[in-house]
């Protein structure tokens, strides 16, 4: 199943179609798109019977589907050709920064270029369906709701200024698109070897797969859980493949008029356009 944010409404994807959560289960889930990661798995149970929208789909309406988090996880270096071009080891625990959640943005949002060195990362999402303790990575798919497509914008300039500590320059407003929807493990062949792109005005600056991930979604939620606890509705941006713009000769950053697309596999596409 697909699940979205229209309007500030948790909604079920059918095809064309929308179900608005709240009206379909006669208010046994609220509208609120975090509540579902609350309940998941009564809300699986539920959502599996549900088979005729209540609205048709408009994508311009769609916000971040997953818009509160309480925590926002985001991996450096986890693809070893994205490590190479940017000169630096994989580490041997994940590399793990925070996406501060009031940067999290709708897949069609404009992206603000606010600096000079605004560069793209499109990276897989995983959400969280219950609270993960001490996970062996043998388990770690069972703790995930679905996955998203996101965008790690990052101002490589502020990046670096705040003492490498990348947080801050990984946060600006807007700097975290996320979408389409939320997609169930169940809807892929093989939810671990998934195509990953991004293009700018068309020209593909990314390519890549999920199966090149060095720390995998159940190694992520593993080695994370080992140190915290992961809670319902929190998000793990997964890490980025190469192809930065920062990385390219000569470098690429966006610019007021580019068109961000960012697309995985099974999942769907993005536009972000930039002011
Ligand atoms: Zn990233």
């Amino acid at each position: 199943m697909k699940i979205a944010n229209l309007d500030g409404r948790a909604v079920l994807v059918l095809d064309d179609e929308v179900a608005d959560i709240e009206t379909v289960s006669d208010g046994t889930f609220t509208s609120d798109p975090m509540s579902v990661y609350e309940q998941w798995d009564a809300f699986v149970d539920f959502a599996s019977g549900v088979s005729a929208g209540t609205a048709p789909l408009d994508e311009s309406h769609l916000c971040c589907p997953v818009p509160r988090p309480r925590q926002v996880f985001a991996i450096g270096l986890n693809y070893q050709e994205h490590a190479d071009e940017s000169t630096m080891d994989v580490p041997e625990t994940p590399a793990t920064f925070t996406k501060y959640p009031a940067s999290l943005a709708g897949p069609f949002d404009d992206i603000e270029i606010v600096a000079d060195r605004v560069d793209w990362e499109v990276e897989l999402v995983a959400v969280i369906g219950r609270q993960a303790d001490r996970v062996d990575p043998a388990d770690g798919w069972s703790y995930i709701a679905g996955l998203t497509v996101g965008q790690d914008i990052s101002d490589r300039e502020l990046q670096m200024a705040a003492g490498r500590q990348f947080s801050l320059g990984k946060s600006r407003r807007g700097f975290g698109p996320m979408g389409p929807w939320v997609v169930t493990l169940d809807e892929f062949g093989d939810p671990g070897d998934l195509a990953l792109r991004c293009s700018v005005d068309g020209d593909t600056m990314q390519d890549a797969r999920t199966k090149d991930l060095i720390f995998d979604v159940p190694r992520l939620v593993a080695e994370l859980s080992a140190v915290l606890s992961l809670l319902p509705g929190d998000v793990i941006f997964t890490g980025t493949p190469s192809g930065v713009g920062a990385a390219r000769t000569p470098p690429r950053f966006l610019r007021p008029g580019d068109l961000l697309e960012t697309w995985i596999e099974g999942i769907g596409t993005m536009r972000n356009h930039c002011l």
